[in-house]
């Protein structure tokens, strides 16, 4: 199946047995996380010097009736022109509180434009300028292979005891599947509060679909073992994601195996390397990084906390960054008087998160001035209407200061 510019892409696209095509978008990408579809429509050629103009002149016409929204991963040359920057759930919520916004473009990636569309109006309608912009973990977890899942644990008999607790960097679909079986969604911030009101539910988690955030937030917040917690392979062969029925009935946390092909990256000897470049560096990282990562560094924190850490530190001290390499440089561009410098040796942008550049945003803002919608993210009301509930659930949270990653 390929999909064109300009085409709906709506969570049927992604039913069982229909899942989207995977593209290799570069040398050394991995085929098994990269997604991608064919984009042709009538791009401006990246080389036109009057990109900019073109897009302040678009962005002027449509005036109010737009709304641009970009996350702290994407480009320079992109986020000068977004009107609010933020992680996912903050710009999902900041386009919801717009509803004068006829139109809402959002610079990220698809399950957050997914989100928009279920937090928005229905009379808004949300335009992702490049729909090869997905997400390789969002990807790692399909609608069919969670289903299948639940019917593994339904055949061992321990679904009652399970409650899913499901990260934003979600699809849609597993939004409302979350929804449909009493779970709610967490982000970076809030994981460890999502986790401890799911096991007040039942006794299990099923967390999706970040291995990692799963699993520093039982070990490192909430005083699990690394022994309470089994990874859940969709891959391996067999009924139970590789894992015994004595495994799934003795553990506390089932992990999805998915990860960030970004934060992923980094490894204990990237820590080991910057402390011995940097004399007394801090190294800060996100939690979707290897727990091994985490328990090397001196912090960790969302996307928004690391922000704040550094901007909040005083003049003259120095921290190495392991997440997203935009963020990172617009953080050393910002903080001149402190050391900011990327946790790994070679560059670590997020692929698809930068397949948004400024010929996709000239394109999608040129198209809605001309009374052209492209690209538009729907999501069909049965699923919005379940994934709404999953997060309206994590927005009941004790004491929630819901923030993502
Ligand atoms: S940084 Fe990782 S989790 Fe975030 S959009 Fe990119 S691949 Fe997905």
């Amino acid at each position: 199946m390929s999909i064109s510019a300009g085409q709906t892409l709506t969570p049927a696209a992604t039913a069982p047995g229909r899942e989207l095509p995977l593209f290799v978008l570069g040398a050394g990408a991995d085929p098994a996380s990269e997604r991608g579809v064919n984009c042709p429509g009538e791009l401006p050629p990246a080389s036109d010097p009057a990109l900019a103009e073109r897009a302040r002149a678009a962005r002027a016409a449509l005036g109010e009736r737009a709304f641009v929204l970009g996350h702290h991963y994407q480009r320079d040359e992109v986020i000068q022109f977004a009107d609010v920057t933020g992680d996912s759930f903050k710009l999902a919520r900041e386009a919801a509180a717009r509803p004068g916004a006829e139109f809402v473009v959002f610079c990220g990636v698809h399950f957050m434009a997914e989100s928009a569309d279920i937090l928005t109006s229905p009379a808004q309608k949300v335009v992702l300028p490049d729909l090869a912009a997905g997400c390789s973990m969002a990807d790692m977890a399909t609608y069919s292979q969670v289903e299948q899942c639940w019917e593994a644990l339904e055949d061992l008999g321990i679904d009652r005891e399970v409650v899913p607790v499901t990260y934003m960097n979600s699809s849609a679909d597993i939004k409302a599947f979350t929804g449909r079986h009493g779970g709610t969604i967490c982000t970076s911030s809030n994981a460890a509060r999502a986790v401890s009101w799911a096991l007040s539910q039942g006794s299990k988690i099923l967390f999706l679909p970040d291995q990692h955030l799963g699993r520093n937030t039982a070990v490192l917040e909430l005083g699990m073992s690394l022994a309470d917690c089994v990874v859940w392979d969709p891959h391996a062969p067999g009924e139970c994601g590789g894992l015994t029925p004595e495994q799934l009935r003795a553990a506390t946390m089932i992990l999805w195996r998915g990860h960030c092909s970004v934060h992923g990256r980094f490894s204990p000897g990237c820590v080991a390397d910057v402390r011995a470049r940097i004399p007394g560096v801090r190294v800060i990282v996100h939690p979707e990084c290897q727990h091994e990562v985490v328990l090397a560094a001196d912090d960790v924190g969302s996307t928004e906390r690391i922000i704040e850490t550094i901007s909040g530190s005083p003049a003259g001290s120095a921290w190495a960054v392991g997440t997203e390499l935009n963020l990172v440089q617009r953080l050393a561009a910002g903080n001149p008087d402190k050391t900011v410098v990327f946790l790994d040796k070679t560059v670590c942008y997020c692929s698809t998160m930068n397949r948004i550049d400024l010929p996709h945003l000239v394109w999608a803002l040129e198209s809605l001035a001309a009374g052209r919608v492209q690209n538009q993210i729907t999501v069909d009301e049965r699923t919005a209407a379940q994934a709404r509930a999953a997060l309206e659930q994590m927005l009941a949270l004790p004491s929630d200061q819901a923030r993502a990653a």
